[in-house]
This record gives structure tokens, C-alpha cells and sequence, in this order.
């Protein structure tokens, strides 16, 4: 499975600085910002900065450096918000969407950071 990548699409945009962002946290390989229309009081995207389409593009292509600097901001993050529930937090939601019925919007792999209030359960009916 090959999977093709638009280089327009806004993460990348947002990646070759031509609209900015609010940073949340950067590495070599993976970067993080506030999602723009946020859905929790902390709602916190991270993408690689590789040209990934979604999390099984991200799987089978990225370098183990890649893969393990993007699980380590994912934590890393959390533990800056103070949600880690392991810390004390009050706990956090990872959401990745793929493909058409994930409902994915940006092609451009990510996963949601959510937290700062209980997110109720996972699934909404219908
Ligand atoms: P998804 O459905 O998982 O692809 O979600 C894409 C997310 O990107 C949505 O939550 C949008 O609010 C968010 N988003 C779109 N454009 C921007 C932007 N320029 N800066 C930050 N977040 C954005």
C-alpha cells in the first residue's frame, strides 16, 4: 500500500512556517500545537514532522527514531499539562482519526491530546 501525501494540506503548511500556530512543544522529529477549535480545555495535536498521511502510513514508514520521539512528546506533553494520571493528573485522551470513516479532516498524520474535564465516554450514538 503506497500512500500519497498532499503537501498542501495545512500541517504542512503549518510545518514550512507559512501559517503559524500556537507551539506547544518541538523536537527533531515531531511537533505540537493547540488545536484551533479546541474541544477540551486542553486540546493539544502532535504530528510528525515527516510527510505521514495517518497513523498506518506513520507505522510501517516512519524511522524508530521517528516513532519513538513522537510517543516520547505525546508523554512528555501530558506531564507539562499535568494530566498524567500517573502524576497526580486528572487523566487525557488520545484520538487519532483515519481514513473516511475516522473522520479524518487533515491528512496529515496526528493524534489529539485532550484533557482538562471529563470527556465523557469514548463514542457519541449514531
Ligand atoms: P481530524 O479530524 O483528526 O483530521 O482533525 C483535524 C483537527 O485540526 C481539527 O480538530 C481542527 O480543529 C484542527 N485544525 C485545523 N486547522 C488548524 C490550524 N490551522 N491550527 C490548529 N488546528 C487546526
Amino acid at each position: 500500500m503506497a500512500y500519497s501525501y498532499d503537501n498542501q494540506n495545512i500541517f504542512a503548511r503549518i510545518l514550512r512556517g507559512d501559517i503559524p500556530c500556537s507551539k506547544v512543544h518541538e523536537t527533531a522529529h515531531t511537533l505540537a500545537f493547540n488545536d484551533i477549535r479546541p474541544q477540551a480545555p486542553h486540546h493539544v495535536l502532535v504530528i510528525p514532522k515527516g510527510a505521514y498521511v495517518n497513523a498506518d502510513h506513520f507505522a510501517r514508514d516512519a524511522s524508530d527514531a521517528e516513532i519513538v520521539d513522537f510517543t516520547r512528546c505525546i508523554g512528555e506533553i501530558c506531564q507539562s499539562l499535568g494530566i498524567t494520571p500517573g502524576d497526580g493528573g486528572a487523566g487525557y485522551r488520545l484520538i487519532t482519526n483515519s481514513g473516511d470513516d475516522g473522520v479524518q479532516e487533515v491528512p496529515h498524520y496526528h493524534v489529539h491530546i485532550l484533557g482538562g474535564r471529563v470527556l465523557g465516554r469514548m463514542l457519541a450514538k449514531g
